[in-house]
């Protein structure tokens, strides 16, 4: 599938046209950007491991039933999804408090919540991606009340499934960010809502089920050092990677503030 035009450049990825005006080709950048891209840096091999990471996660969501915009991988840092009408929301899913909530709630960091917790912030960059609650998403028609109802049970069971499927290698799955696009159907009469975007290390927060180690964006976002030690972590546990590849002897895991990274 060759690739076209570019139709958006955001913080991780980089979306183009193909000749199929239905089908998009996503590319995985190793930029990694924090706190609404006041801080930024390229990690190099990110988006390589992003790419099979959030192919692994789509495939296998889809294989129990979730709709999504996954079709298939096209090469190290490139796949081909669906073209789909994003929802202006993130949805996020708190299994353990941390991060934003703890913050703007002070609920201690760590508490085991009794059930998940969703939370929908509006995708602004220029006002932070403000929390906001359902009534806002009616009012504003960002969606309307069948849609949501439809995400929460969906959102709920990526929840069920991921916790599983972490738990199964060690790993807690704290929180996470998802998206959500509709597409539809020839005489757009009918629309079908799919998972978008990714779910990786970048979107979701991964703990090691023991040691509580950090194995995601946080390693960015708190200075901790070895990001890509622990994204690379996360997909030799999945089994993506081979046991024995060792990401830095290839030369990646660099990190390199953008501002100084050679064009
Ligand atoms: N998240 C994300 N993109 C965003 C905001 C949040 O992927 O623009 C993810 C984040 O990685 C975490 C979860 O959503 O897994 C909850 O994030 P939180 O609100 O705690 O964000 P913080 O401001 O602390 O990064």
């Amino acid at each position: 599938m060759n690739k076209g035009k570019k139709l958006y450049e955001g913080k991780a990825k980089i979306l183009y046209e193909t000749k199929d005006k239905n089908i998009i080709i996503q590319h995985f950048k190793d930029d990694a950007t924090a706190f609404n891209n006041l801080k930024k840096a390229s990690v190099e091999g990110k988006g390589v491991l992003n790419n099979r990471i959030s192919e692994y996660i789509l495939t296998n969501l889809s294989q129990c039933g979730i709709k999504t915009h996954f079709i298939k991988r096209l090469n190290m840092r490139e796949q081909l999804i669906k073209k789909a009408e994003i929802f202006p929301i993130e949805f996020i899913v708190r299994n353990i408090a941390t991060g934003s909530l703890t913050k703007r709630l002070g609920i201690p960091e760590g508490t085991v919540l009794e059930k998940p917790l969703l939370e929908y912030c509006f995708k602004k960059d220029e006002l932070n991606d403000p929390l906001i609650s359902k009534e806002h998403i009616f009012s504003f028609d960002w969606a309307t009340e069948k849609e949501i109802q439809i995400i929460d049970r969906m959102t709920l069971r990526i929840n069920d499934l991921l916790i599983g499927m972490f738990r199964g290698i060690g790993i807690k799955l704290v929180d996470f960010k998802i998206e959500y696009g509709k597409t539809w159907n020839k005489d757009r009469r009918e629309s079908e809502i799919i998972l978008a975007d990714e779910i990786s290390p970048d979107t979701c927060r991964l703990w090691d089920s023991k040691t509580e180690k950090k194995l995601d964006k946080d390693r960015f976002r708190k200075d901790l050092g070895n990001i890509i030690q622990g994204y690379q972590e996360v997909a030799r546990r999945l089994g993506i990677m081979p046991e024995e590849t060792n990401i830095s002897e290839v030369n990646f895991g660099k990190t390199i503030p953008l501002k100084f990274k050679k064009k």
